[in-house]
């Protein structure tokens, strides 16, 4: 039996790790899972897989856990130091489906122990790439991509030598406002920001597509994850997100992944992986769509694609910076004190702010440390700008 543990377990692609999990049961024993507020959801949960541990990252909740959990003879913990030990518990493979820059230290805890890492939590490679990687390398684990677009990648370079890689293009759908008219997206809501025409995921990550800033989260990773030049990183727009991504080589074949936009199989090719498994996933009618439509994104509509390329030209904690104004800017727009325009001048403004001081990205010695105290310095700094920008406004 494999040993698994879930962090993020009752999030959009924890649950769909727990669905997959669940059809084969019999495969796998549950070692930790762990969630945040849901504490009902990830007692029951817990309860059904006959997990070890379940762990809260909301301290003021371990009452609720225990309550839930009472009888069931699973092990309740909460806060921050309780996730990264259950990161750390020995099992063959942990998924990493944190949202957000907190998922950034139980994925190393977990990488410490040599545990296989599925990684939909893209924030760990954009804040701390190097680090990570270095985990990985130090205690012989191996990184599986979760991120339907660095998993598409992944496949498409199985087998290949890397040196013959000229390009990769990352596909994005566009999101919630890819046809609506740029002077509209200035008074987009939440409600609207929160529909994606074609997947089915978290709130922030969804509002992320609408503004593009998953695609720049994307960008980052896969120069983090794969070592790629960012030169050769392209993006297109593909309403329809069935190519997932394209990798082009020396000889001109461009290889192309394309399947339903469902994070099963993402998810599933983490966890069968070498191998490939069955899995619940819907046949692709590729006569029943018809058309697969491309086109070059726009970055004025777009300035996270623009505010990425400055992040890897950077390096060092910039990734870090970006990562930690975005998350406020959307903690922000949420919570109805910015508007959708003004997220992406926001992060700029941040970026701009922390690169002018001295050593401001220096990535030299990258460490935990570093990286969660530039976080730190961005979110103050993202706060004071949104505050300006409300009283301009
Ligand atoms: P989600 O919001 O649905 O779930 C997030 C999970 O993280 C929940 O279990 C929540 O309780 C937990 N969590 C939230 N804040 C936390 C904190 N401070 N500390 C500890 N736990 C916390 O998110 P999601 O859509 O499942 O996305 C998870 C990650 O996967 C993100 O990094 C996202 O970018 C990435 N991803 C998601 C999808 C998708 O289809 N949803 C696709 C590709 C990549
Ligand atoms: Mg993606």
């Amino acid at each position: 039996m494999r040993r698994v543990s879930i962090l993020g377990a009752t999030g959009s692609v924890g649950q769909s790790t727990l669905d997959l999990i669940r059809r084969d049961r019999d495969a796998y024993r549950v070692v930790a899972l762990t969630g945040g507020a849901n504490v009902a959801q990830l007692a029951s949960d817990a309860r059904a897989f006959g997990a070890e541990l379940a762990v809260t990252a909301d301290a003021a909740r371990l009452d609720d856990l225990r309550d839930a959990l009472a009888g069931s003879g699973v092990e309740a913990a909460a806060g921050r130091a309780a996730l990264n030990e259950a990161a750390a518990r020995p099992a063959d493979w942990v998924m990493s489906a944190i949202v957000g820059a907190a998922g950034l230290a139980p994925g190393l805890a977990a990488l410490g122990t040599g545990a296989t890492l599925a990684l939909a939590n893209k924030e760990s490679l954009v804040t701390a790439g190097p680090l990570v990687m270095a985990a990985a390398r130090a205690s012989g684990a191996r990184i599986l991509p979760v991120d339907s677009e660095h998993s598409a990648i992944f496949q498409a370079l199985a087998g290949e030598e890397m040196d013959a890689v000229t390009r990769v293009i990352i596909t994005a759908s566009g999101g919630a406002f890819r046809d609506w008219p740029l002077e509209r997206l200035a008074t987009a809501t939440v409600a609207e920001a929160s529909c994606h025409p074609n997947w089915d995921m978290g709130q922030r990550i969804t509002i992320d597509s609408a503004s593009m800033f998953n695609k720049a989260l994307e960008m980052i990773e896969a120069r983090e994850f794969f070592g790629l030049d960012p030169a050769r990183i392209e993006v297109l727009i593909h309403p329809q997100s069935l190519v997932h991504a394209l990798v082009g080589f020396s000889d001109g074949a461009l290889m192309a992944h394309v399947g339903p936009p469902d994070m099963r199989h993402a998810i599933g090719y983490a966890l069968n992986w070498p191998a490939r498994r069955a899995l619940p996933v819907a046949a692709l009618d590729l006569a029943a769509e018809g058309v697969l439509e491309f086109r070059a994104p726009d970055e004025v509509r777009a300035p996270a694609l623009r505010l990425a390329r400055l992040v890897m030209e950077e390096g060092g904690l910039a990734g870090a910076i970006f990562n930690a104004a975005k998350e406020r800017a959307l903690d922000h727009f949420i919570a109805g004190r910015l508007g959708f325009m003004d997220m992406a001048p926001l992060v700029e403004a941040v970026l701009e702010r922390m690169l002018a001081a001295p050593g401001g990205a220096d990535g030299d010695d990258l460490t935990l440390d570093r990286v969660a105290s530039a976080d730190h310095l961005a979110r103050n700094c993202a706060d004071a700008v949104a505050l300006d920008i409300t009283r301009r406004g």
